[in-house]
């Protein structure tokens, strides 16, 4: 009988899982090298199951490149784990939420033995999270098994039969694991509901974007013993690939214990035997979470798609530009956030897709304002005690910690009240040049519409 799920990782958004560092994807070059040697490793009942045995067979070497800006001493394994990251922690129990599972009272922190060296200490860390879920597709609903928090391995730079190189920059950062039940109808059935969790996530805002950020893996039998297809890079090959395995499966059968398998193209290579239950043991660095209904229900919150997302930006007034731009940008919650600032959605839009990002072109550290600080620079714009020209010097000086109000007054930002304005008038007898002239010596302070105004009285 032919039994078919999915297993999918996604990258989250923010630090890394047990410590401060963040990695977005983007490589910078390495400060050092460290090279370690595996130490042979069994489980705590004294098992070396198969996919241990399979690779600590070889005694390889392993270098790992190491760059300062997004690794640290726990990355290295030099310094045990830090706190558990509760953004990553908010993201799955929303992720959880909105794939109808049920999250565990308490969660652990496990090892999961890793032999390949794509983990400096041996093993990942990962924590079941939540259960029996489901998510509705166009062949009825399909069960999530389970949801998990893990951290992503360091990513293989080069591979021998000696040894191994990986970069640590990529180690620690934050993954969900989301595995449905086998109860995938056929392939366009798998292409269809990877698209839709894929799409759930991104629509969420928690999730980094980009290449190699989502991994679909498969797992497909045929009636006898499981094989867990790895490396899809295509959605839209998924039919293609289960089309092949099955037929591949029939022919050839499948070893006994099951088998991993890596995807090339559409049709898939042996690479290991599949890992047994011997390779997950506690984690005894990490404290058990307890998950009380106040954490729950504040990450009870409804995940709107990104096309929803853009038809509530145009009804307030944003242009169909940034509306696109915002809507699959992770900023949107910010963006929601700064909205009962009581400011025009357009600017608040315009300042953090565009101000902001100029900003740090010019190398300012936009990443220290707070959201608190933006919220009181719009209160301040939306009240008319500041004009739309001066919030890009504001913004200039906010990273310094300083309150919006403390940087008007230092650097004369205030808006001009309508008397001020009109008594400036008077020193321009040529009404005609006034506007102009008023413009180019006060724009900072004063409203171009609001001279206009006065101008005509
Ligand atoms: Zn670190």
């Amino acid at each position: 009988m032919f039994k078919c799920g999915l297993e999918i990782h996604q990258r989250l958004a923010g630090r890394k899982l047990f410590c401060y560092c963040e990695f977005d994807g983007k490589q910078s070059k390495e400060d050092f090298v460290l090279t370690r040697k595996l130490a042979s490793v069994t489980g705590e009942t004294g098992e070396v199951d198969a996919a241990v045995a399979f690779e600590s067979a070889k005694q390889k070497t392993f270098h790992y490149s190491a760059c300062l800006k997004n690794s640290c001493l726990v990355e290295a394994d030099e310094e045990p784990p830090l706190a558990v990251s509760q953004d990553a922690l908010n993201a799955v129990l929303v992720l959880s939420h909105a794939l109808n599972a049920r999250v565990l009272d308490e969660v652990y922190f496990m090892r999961k033995l890793i032999t390949d060296g794509s983990n400096t200490t041996g093993f990942q860390r990962t924590a079941l999270i939540a259960v029996n879920g489901f998510i509705e597709t166009s062949k009825g609903k399909v069960g999530i098994q389970s949801i998990a928090l893990e951290e992503d391995s360091a990513g293989i730079i080069e591979k021998t039969e000696k040894e191994s190189s990986f970069r640590l920059d990529r180690l620690g950062v934050p993954l969900i694991e989301i595995a449905t039940a086998p109860e995938i109808r056929d392939g366009e059935h798998a292409k269809e509901t990877a698209e839709l969790i894929g799409k759930l996530l991104r629509d969420s805002g928690l999730v980094q974007r980009g290449l190699g950020t989502i991994r679909q893996d498969l797992n497909v039998s045929t009636g006898g013993e499981r094989v867990e297809l790895k490396g899809v890079q295509d959605l839209d090959l998924l039919p293609k690939i289960i089309d092949e395995e099955v037929s591949r499966q029939k022919k050839e059968g499948v070893k006994k214990g099951g088998e991993t398998r890596m995807i090339e193209e559409v049709k898939s290579k042996y690479m290991r035997p599949l890992p047994g239950s011997a390779r997950m043991y506690p984690e005894t660095d990490v404290l058990p979470l307890v998950m009380n209904s106040e954490l729950l229900e504040k990450n009870k919150t409804k995940i709107v798609s990104s096309q929803e997302k853009i038809s509530l930006l145009l009804a307030q007034g944003v242009s169909k530009q940034l509306a696109e731009k915002l809507a699959s940008s992770k900023e949107y919650a910010l963006f929601e956030y700064l909205i009962d600032s009581k400011a025009d959605a357009q600017t608040i839009a315009a300042t953090i897709l565009e101000t902001l990002v100029s900003l740090r072109r010019e190398k300012i550290e936009v990443e220290k304002i707070s959201s608190q600080q933006l919220f009181d620079l719009f209160s301040l714009y939306a009240t008319k005690k500041i004009v739309k020209t001066a919030l890009i010097e504001v913004l200039k000086d906010l990273p310094s910690g300083k309150t919006p109000e403390e940087v008007i007054k230092e650097k004369n930002l205030r808006k001009f009240l309508p008397g001020e304005v009109r008594k400036l008038i008077t020193l321009y007898p040529d009404k005609k040049k006034a506007f102009g002239e008023i413009m180019r010596t006060h724009r900072l302070n004063v409203d171009p519409v609001e001279v206009q105004e006065l101008l005509r009285e």
